[in-house]
């Protein structure tokens, strides 16, 4: 799932991946195209006052991508460089991601063009509930449920579910998650996507024959889904985390980090570097590593053409969205390196944001243990139905997980029909 770059546009990305789909299922005509346009778009150019007094025009998109499977699901994404093809792409990959984790929600994915790293706290908030008003005509817990996505967080989900709230006269937690937990956030969600990742790469291992306890792991990016997955490997499945690292560097030690402690450092001094007893290593160094496993959790298109010959590891878990491009894939395959795609090895996240609108929609929550019980079956579940897929099909886990989204989407709309 490459993202934008200056060269590529992420939404002819989007719908190529779907044609190689296409001519591997023998898929084509009508249903081909519906695949390779969004359902519905919504454009908004809003008034926000800044804390100056003058007033500015922002612009906001949400792109229903296809609510074959159930209302759409998919975060909302603060950020300068926002463009609408870049929000249908990523609101196309929420519908494959949520049909590969089998979860009865379709894709959708929002966006503001804005600086938030630029704006005060107030200006972001009246930014983020001016956008959620004017989106509130075709958002809501029966038909387009947003999240987090880069520069929104919790606090946004609670404004949004406020703003909302207010214009319906009544409480609606189901309209967003990735909320607090006292607004009806679900317990573990903040670590699902690291958790699910270490699931899935629990399962992968054991076909694969890749070794995870006593195996060397290298963490590229210790931040939420990183320092999650890392500590799971660690504590759980009693892997040797070798190497991570973060914006400023990485950090190695032959006979492993502790996690933990690695995250004390980074609270302590904003950075991995510096942890005692671990030496510096660049970036090239950690996806280079001699290891079991390579997590890559921090930025897209980090395994290229280039570096993908010098790749180590025997397995590479995705937990990060697009950090490997198409050209390395194909090197990778070739040498048998097993690749955990994106959507199925992150899909944790949204996974458990299901579980959070299930909790709200029931006015019920579950403890922490039955959370995870649920993630874990979810996610030993799809790591399966991929690898089922790439069996019969002979090709590559990414491949074999598209073309199992993709056939559940199509199946939805066979089954549905076309209205009229
Ligand atoms: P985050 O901001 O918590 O962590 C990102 C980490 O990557 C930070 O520690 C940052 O310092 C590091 N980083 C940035 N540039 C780097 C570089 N050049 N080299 C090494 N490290 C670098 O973000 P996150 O939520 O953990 O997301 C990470 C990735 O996982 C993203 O691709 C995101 O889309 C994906 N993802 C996250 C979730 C989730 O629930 N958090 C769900 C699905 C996918």
């Amino acid at each position: 799932m490459p993202k934008e770059s200056s060269t590529i546009n992420p939404f002819e990305t989007a719908k190529q991946q779907v044609d190689i789909v296409a001519q591997i299922i023998g898929l084509n005509g009508g249903v081909l195209e519906v695949l390779k346009h969004p359902k519905r778009e919504l454009t908004v150019y809003f008034p926000v006052r800044m804390d100056d007094g003058t007033f500015r025009v922002f612009t906001g998109h949400r792109v229903q991508y296809n609510m074959a499977r159930g209302p759409t699901k998919g975060g909302i994404r603060f950020h300068p460089q926002v463009t609408l093809d870049e929000v249908r792409a990523l609101a196309a990959w929420m519908t494959w991601k949520c049909a590969v984790v089998n979860i009865p929600y379709g894709g959708a994915k929002g966006g503001v063009v804005c600086d938030p790293k630029a704006m005060s706290r107030g200006e972001i908030e009246r930014l983020t509930r001016r956008y959620a008003s004017e989106i509130s005509p075709i958002i809501g817990p029966e038909m387009d449920i947003p999240a987090p996505d880069v520069y929104t967080d919790s606090q946004t989900m609670a404004w949004i579910m406020d703003t909302y709230s207010m214009q319906k006269g009544y409480s609606v937690p189901g309209v967003v998650t990735g909320k607090p937990i006292p607004l009806g956030g679900s317990e573990g969600r903040g670590e699902a996507t690291g958790r699910g990742c270490a699931y899935v790469i629990r399962e992968a291992a054991k076909d694969a024959g890749v070794r995870v306890k006593g195996g060397k792991v290298a963490v590229q990016g210790f931040g939420n889904a990183g320092s999650v997955a890392a500590k799971i490997l660690h504590d759980e499945q009693g892997a040797t985390i070798v190497a991570v690292s973060d914006s400023k560097g990485g950090i190695f030690k032959a006979d492993g980090l502790n996690p933990h402690a690695v995250e004390e450092h980074k609270k302590k001094t904003g950075t991995v570097l510096g942890f005692p007893g671990a030496k510096p290593i660049s970036n090239e160094e950690i996806l280079e590593a001699k290891v079991d496993i390579l997590v890559p959790a921090a930025l897209e298109n980090q395994i290229t053409a280039r570096n993908a010959p010098r790749i180590e590891a025997k397995m590479v878990a995705e937990a990060a969205n697009g950090p490997t491009l198409p050209e390395a894939d194909t090197i990778l395959f070739q040498k048998k390196i097993t690749v955990l795609p994106d959507i199925l090895a992150n899909a944790g996240g949204v996974t458990v944001s299901y579980f959070e609108w299930a909790q709200d929609l029931q006015r019920f929550f579950w403890p922490l243990a039955e959370v995870n019980q649920r993630l874990e079956r979810v996610m030993v579940k799809s790591y399966a139905d991929v690898r089922k897929t790439a069996v019969e099909h002979e090709v590559h886990n990414r491949t074999a997980a598209y073309i199992l989204a993709i056939q559940r989407v199509v199946d939805a709309i066979r089954l549905r029909g076309i209205y009229p």
